[in-house]
């Protein structure tokens, strides 16, 4: 297991926003702590060429405009840098992956909400849609996103639907924010499952979403990892439980096909146990 994460992604934080630096800090030290046998890499600032696979140039220039995107997506100083590190975080790992590794970044903001020219729902760039322009740039045949945060992912959705050789599945609380993956189309499979659905059943929607993503064969799988479908989750109304996350890892693992993950939301006290029961399923038994 190789994670990347590095602490510029601490340097931002709005007064008693959910997404908060301790989400990333406590999980570093909690998994360095109960893993000293995994490795960390570095980050470099992912290149503009590739963020422009995914946004445009006006949208780069707007996250440099110091004016709020939208009510819980403040503009900080840095902002721009802070999530082109971030998405240097999931090319890292996307290449990890390639190389023969497990790979986790572990870095914020999270992406996935991000449209094309949109910073929304506390994303800027679209880490995961980026990462996966830059594996079929870079030659990969087949890329799936599988993306179990408890919250659509609109914006990998919008910029990778009708994207040849793509595919995106999302399980994901509904109704809930932001109110979209209501339906399945061409390369893009949604599992909405409503509010208060018991673990087992989600469980199953998630094992349905796996077996989508697999029947895709593809040569690389992309994880927008969230746990914020936790049962103790404070911003949606989800049951999943802590192994029930080492499962999700334990999936990747049997499916033998090269795979990275990236940390989107999760936003309980516990995100470090659930973060590394993901992983510890997933590095095997
Ligand atoms: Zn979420």
């Amino acid at each position: 297991m190789i994670l990347f994460s590095d602490p510029k992604c601490l340097q931002y934080q709005a007064v008693g926003h959910p997404e908060r630096p301790t989400r990333v800090e406590k999980t570093v030290s909690w998994l360095k702590e109960a893993n000293p046998s995994w490795s960390w890499g570095s980050i470099e600032s992912a290149p503009i060429e590739a963020l422009l696979r995914a946004h445009p140039e006006t949208h780069l220039e707007r996250l440099q405009e110091p004016r709020m995107f939208d009510a819980d997506t403040a503009y900080f100083e840095d902002i721009f840098d802070i999530s082109r590190l971030g998405t240097g975080g999931a090319l890292a790992a996307m290449s990890a992956a390639l190389e023969g590794n497990k790979a986790f970044s572990l870095m914020r903001p999270p992406g996935h909400h991000a449209e094309s020219e949109k910073a929304m729902g506390f994303c800027y760039l679209n880490h995961i849609a980026i990462a996966v322009f830059e594996a079929l740039a870079s030659g990969i045949d087949r890329v799936a996103v599988w993306d179990f945060d408890a919250h659509h992912g609109n914006g990998t959705e919008a910029i990778l639907e009708g994207v040849e050789r793509t595919l995106y599945v999302s399980v994901h609380q509904h109704p809930c924010y932001p109110g979209t993956g209501l339906r399945s189309r061409g390369n893009v499979v949604n599992f909405p499952v409503p509010p208060g659905t018991p673990s087992e059943t989600h469980m199953g929607a998630l094992e349905d979403s796996w077996s989508e993503t697999l029947a895709f064969k593809p040569s690389l799988i992309l994880v927008s990892a969230g746990f914020d479908a936790y049962e103790a989750d404070p911003l949606t109304e989800m049951r999943l439980g802590i192994e029930d996350y080492r499962s999700l890892g334990a999936w990747i693992e049997r499916s033998n096909i090269p795979a990275a993950a990236i940390l989107e939301g999760g936003y309980s006290d516990d995100l470090p146990l659930l973060v590394d029961a993901f992983l510890k399923g997933w590095s095997g038994p």
